[in-house]
């Protein structure tokens, strides 16, 4: 049967799985976007769920009037009580991958708030963000809920440096938009978007409307509105080459940004 065998199947059969040869005629078939009309968008945990209800109740009204419109995958942060978890168990010397398990509850706990709070429009919430059942969701209610934190769990790759799980909730969300391979991603936090310093902190901080993944790096702001790691999973994209940063504490904002308006800070791949 060798003479039928495909050449990508004979490489596979001999070669090393990382082979250049390889991986190069694995990737030539066309990219598939599993939900290509869907938008990711994710819901701060420390910048917006735990202000509570008056940051949260008005997304909820405009979740609820844009799914008319989009089909929305929903992913929670996590933010303070996962900060709070992080320094109790990093001083029991706990390790990176309990870390990450103890994180991923926090935005279960956020993503099972937002999911009750969006129950009586037929929006629900799903464990992890498995492919299963959300393509029914989407079908049927055009929107679902999912906990944003990746299931890396126990097997979480430490970090270089201390215990923090480095693939946390942006990272999370983010990887669900690309493997699906979704129309857009965006992150719905409490500042306009990204600025030259931490706003909160520098007072003359600068807005800065579009940048791209090198530019964040060129001037040290990798490690800012945006997780770290995120920069990377962005830069090597396939299908979800920029993402938006909008403010979720200016009513509108959401729905302007899904509708592809740009209200916010566009992040670019390249
Ligand atoms: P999330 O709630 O999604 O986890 P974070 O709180 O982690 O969001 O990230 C948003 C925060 O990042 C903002 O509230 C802001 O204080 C902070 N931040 C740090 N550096 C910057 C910067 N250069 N521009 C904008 N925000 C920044
Ligand atoms: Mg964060």
């Amino acid at each position: 049967m060798a003479e039928t065998m495909s050449e990508l199947e004979t490489l596979l059969m001999q070669r090393s799985l990382t082979d250049p040869e390889l991986q190069a005629k694995a990737a030539a078939a066309a990219d598939f976007r599993i939900l290509p009309d869907a938008i990711v968008i994710k819901i701060g945990g420390q910048s917006v769920i735990d202000r509570g209800r008056a940051a949260v109740y008005p997304l909820v009204d405009e979740i609820v009037a844009a799914r008319k419109k989009h089909k929305l995958l929903i992913g929670t942060g996590a933010g303070t009580r996962a900060r709070h978890l992080y320094s109790i168990a990093a001083q029991l010397g706990l390790p990176a991958g309990v870390l990450s398990q103890l994180g991923a509850s926090v935005a279960n706990q956020n993503a099972a708030m937002l999911g009750q709070l969006l129950a009586k429009y037929g929006i629900s919430h799903v464990d992890g963000a498995g492919l299963s059942a959300v393509p029914l969701y989407l079908a049927e209610v055009n929107a679902v809920v999912f906990s944003g934190m990746p299931p890396y769990g126990l097997w979480t790759r430490p970090a270089p440096e201390g215990l923090i799980p480095p693939y946390r909730t942006d990272a999370g969300c983010f990887l669900v938009a690309e493997q699906f391979g979704c129309k857009a991603m965006i992150f719905v936090k409490d500042e306009e978007g990204l600025y030259t310093a931490n706003p909160k902190t520098a007072k003359n901080a600068k807005f800065i409307r579009k940048i791209s993944v090198d530019e964040m790096k060129a001037r040290g702001l990798h490690d800012s509105i945006l997780e770290f790691q995120m920069l990377d999973l962005l830069k090597e994209a396939r299908h979800v080459r920029q993402v938006q940063v909008v403010n979720g504490l200016v009513a509108g904002n959401l729905t302007r940004a899904l509708a592809g308006e740009h209200v916010g800070t566009i992040i670019t791949a390249n």
